[in-house]
C-alpha cells in the first residue's frame, strides 16, 4: 500500500514531536513515525534542563529563544503543566581551583547579555540552595535557567499535533529513505512505502544510520550516560545543579524525586536494548558519591530506578541542523551532545521552516554538516543540566 503525506518526520523524541505541532498547527499534513514510544531514547532518557548559561556561543541564540517559549508552553500545547519550573541553574566549583572557570562561565554569559551572578562564598551559594554542601566555595547562577518533566512535554506536543490533525504512528521504525536522483521519495516501513514530499529525520543516535545510505555521512560517537531516580523526598532543591567539568547534574523534579545524571563513557553496542544501556554498579557508586558531595542529604534517598542515556556526539559537542544540499527535500537534525532538550521548541520551529520554506530565520549556519571537513575546535562533552 501506498499513501502520500506531505511531510514524514522519523522519530517522536522532542525534535520530531516539536515539529509535528509546528507542521500540524499550519495545516500541513504530517505524519511522525517512532519506531518505539513517543520520548523513548535521549527525550526520556534526559535530565530536562533548560539552561543558557555555559552554552557554546553558536547555540545561545537558540536557547535564548526557547527559554522565551518555555514559560508559555503548557498553555501552547493546551495542557495544564509541563512542569516547567523557571528556577535558575547553579554551576558550582568544588575546589579553589575551579573558580576561574566559573568567573568565565559569568563574563560569557554578562557578554552574551544573560542574567548571570558570581556567588562567590559558601554563604551565597546557600542563600540560594539552602541544601548545598557547606563548603563549595563558589558558583555561577542564571536564574532564568529551568527544567521541566521530559515525557510529559514530548507527549503534550504530541497530543497537540495529533489534535491539530498529525497523524502519529508509534511501534512503527522506518527502515530505509529510498531516492530518486537528488530527491527523497518517501521511507519504507515494515510491509509499507509512504511517499512523502519532505522527510524530516529526527531520530536521533540512529540518525547516521538512517542518512548513510543516501551517502551522507555524519561523525558521530555515542556515548552513556548512568543516571538515577531517587524516591520522592520533601522539597530540597528548586534549581538544575551542574558543576566545573561537568560531572555529576541533578536537580528535584516537581514531584519530589530527585534526578541525577554522571559522565559519559563510551557506548560500543549497535542497536541499543534494556540491557546494553545499564549502568554498571561502579558507576552507580561513583554518581552517589559525586550527588552527596553537592547535596549531603541525598545519601539518606532510596533509589528508585537507574538507567543509561545514550548521547548522541559530534566532534565539537555541536548539532546538525539542515536541509541537505544533496537532496531537495530531506531536512535533518541529531548530535544534540547532551544539550537538545532545552532547544527542542525551537528545533521544531527551525525543522518546520526548513521542510516547508527550504530556510529560516534562526541562526543554523554553524551547524551544517559541511563544518567537518574543515578544521574543528573539537569539544570534550559536559553535561550540565
Ligand atoms: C542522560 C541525559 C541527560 C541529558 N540532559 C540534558 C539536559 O539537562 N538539558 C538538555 O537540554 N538536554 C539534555 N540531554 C540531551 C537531550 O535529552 C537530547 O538532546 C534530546 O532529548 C534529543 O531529542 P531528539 O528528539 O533529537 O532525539 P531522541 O529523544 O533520541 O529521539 C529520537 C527518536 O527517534 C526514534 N527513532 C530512531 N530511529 C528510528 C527509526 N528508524 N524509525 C522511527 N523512529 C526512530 C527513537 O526511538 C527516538 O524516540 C540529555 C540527554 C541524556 C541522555
Amino acid at each position: 500500500m501506498t499513501t502520500r503525506p506531505d511531510v514524514i518526520i522519523i522519530g517522536g523524541g522532542i525534535s520530531g514531536a516539536a515539529t509535528a505541532f509546528e507542521l500540524a498547527r499550519h495545516g500541513i499534513p504530517t505524519t511522525l513515525l517512532e519506531a518505539g514510544d513517543i520520548a523513548s531514547m535521549a527525550s526520556g532518557w534526559t535530565l530536562a534542563g533548560v539552561r543558557q548559561s555555559g552554552r557554546h556561543p553558536a547555540e545561545l541564540p537558540l536557547a535564548e529563544a526557547a527559554v522565551k517559549r518555555w514559560p508559555g508552553l503548557a498553555t501552547e500545547l493546551g495542557v495544564d503543566d509541563i512542569e516547567y519550573r523557571q528556577q535558575g541553574n547553579l554551576r558550582l566549583a568544588l575546589i579553589e581551583s575551579d573558580i576561574p572557570e566559573i568567573r568565565e562561565v559569568v563574563a560569557e554569559g554578562a557578554r552574551a547579555g544573560i542574567e548571570m551572578h558570581l556567588l562567590d562564598s559558601n554563604a551565597a551559594i546557600r542563600d540560594i540552595a539552602p541544601a548545598l554542601a557547606t563548603d563549595l566555595p563558589a558558583a555561577s547562577w542564571c536564574p532564568t535557567d529551568g527544567h521541566a518533566n521530559p515525557t510529559k512535554t514530548v507527549r503534550a506536543f504530541v497530543d497537540a499535533a495529533r489534535r491539530a490533525g498529525a497523524e502519529i504512528r508509534t511501534n512503527t521504525p522506518v527502515r530505509a529513505i529510498p531516492y530518486d536522483g537528488t530527491r527523497v521519495t518517501g521511507v519504507e516501513i515494515d510491509g509499507e512505502t509512504l511517499q512523502a514530499a519532505v522527510v524530516i529525520v529526527a531520530a536521533g543516535i540512529y540518525t547516521p544510520r538512517l542518512l548513510a545510505p543516501l551517502g551522507i555521512e555524519i561523525p558521530m560517537a555515542i556515548t552513556l550516560v548512568t543516571a538515577l531516580q531517587t524516591t520522592p523526598v520533601e522539597p530540597t532543591l528548586a534549581q538544575v545543579l551542574g558543576q566545573v567539568g561537568g560531572g555529576v547534574a541533578l536537580r528535584q523534579q516537581v514531584s519530589g524525586h530527585f534526578r541525577i545524571t554522571g559522565m559519559t563513557e563510551p557506548w560500543s553496542g549497535h542497536d541499543h536494548t534494556h540491557d546494553s544501556v545499564q549502568p554498571r554498579l561502579s558507576r552507580i557508586r561513583d554518581l552517589v558519591t559525586d550527588a552527596a558531595r553537592l547535596v549531603p542529604s541525598l545519601l539518606d534517598a532510596r533509589i528508585n530506578e537507574t538507567w543509561g542515556g545514550l548521547i548522541d556526539q559530534t566532534p565539537d559537542a555541536l548539532p546538525v541542523i539542515e536541509r541537505a544540499p544533496e537532496y531537495d527535500n530531506l531536512v535533518y537534525a541529531t548530535g544534540f551532545s547532551g544539550h537538545g532538550f532545552c532547544l527542542g521548541p525551537i528545533t521544531g520551529e527551525i525543522l518546520a521552516d526548513l521542510a516547508v520554506e527550504g530556510t529560516t530565520s534562526h541562526p543554523i549556519a554553524p551547524f551544517a554538516r559541511s563544518r567537518f571537513a574543515g578544521e574543528l575546535d573539537v569539544e570534550s562533552i559536559t553535561l550540565h543540566g
